[in-house]
């Protein structure tokens, strides 16, 4: 999506050779209208699938499948981050690894809001190690529901995220794919 990847180019910041930070768009400051397009772009690569619900994890990917909702015309779920040890049996629940933090959370969604009925979109904002969206994947397959495709703003295909969700077999689609981050360049699949 060339609007997407020039925001990135004008406006992204490098940290390190791993990290992107494009907070002045998607992950603090948010570019409503900017979303409105990634919405329909997403609308419009999914438009084959029959989808009631879209999944994503707080806190940035909230209001990407919130916008991107209102061209499904369907709910959106989020999963909520926590850091304790309890279980909470009226939730399904999965552990994550973030590498940006490099700590381990849990995520949680009520068994409410997932069923098996469900016919999900999962929507993140970035692909990495593709720890998130297989832990998205793992609450909707205790539910008993099916994913029917995984949409994603920023790819680093540098990262292992995408080998490891492809074994799922899902349609895949990331908006932006940078495959090499040096000494503060941004390269472009
Ligand atoms: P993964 O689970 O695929 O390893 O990483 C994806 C999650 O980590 C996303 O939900 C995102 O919040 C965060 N993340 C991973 N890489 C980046 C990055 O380069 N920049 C930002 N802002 N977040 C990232």
């Amino acid at each position: 999506m060339e609007l997407l990847k020039e925001r990135i180019l004008s406006e992204g910041r490098v940290i390190g050779e791993e990290i992107l930070k494009v907070d002045s768009f998607l992950n603090q400051q948010i570019d409503v209208e900017l979303l409105n397009e990634i919405g329909k772009e997403f609308k419009k690569l999914f438009s084959n699938k029959n989808i009631n619900k879209i999944l994503t994890i707080e806190a940035s990917g909230i209001a990407i499948a919130s916008i991107a909702a209102q061209y499904f015309k369907v709910p959106v779920v989020f999963a909520k981050k926590f850091d304790d040890d309890k279980t909470d049996d009226s939730s399904y629940e999965a552990r994550v690894f973030s590498f940006t933090k490099n700590k381990g959370y849990k995520i949680r969604v009520s068994k409410r809001y997932l069923n098996k009925e469900d016919r999900i979109l999962l929507i993140d904002d970035f692909l990495a190690n593709g720890q998130a969206v297989l832990g998205l994947e793992n609450l909707v397959e205790q539910a008993g529901a099916e994913t029917q495709g995984i949409g994603i703003v920023i790819e680093k295909s540098f990262q292992e995220g995408r080998s490891k969700i492809e074994k799922l077999g899902l349609q895949i689609e990331s908006l932006a794919i940078i495959e090499k981050m040096e000494n503060g360049k941004i390269n472009f699949k």
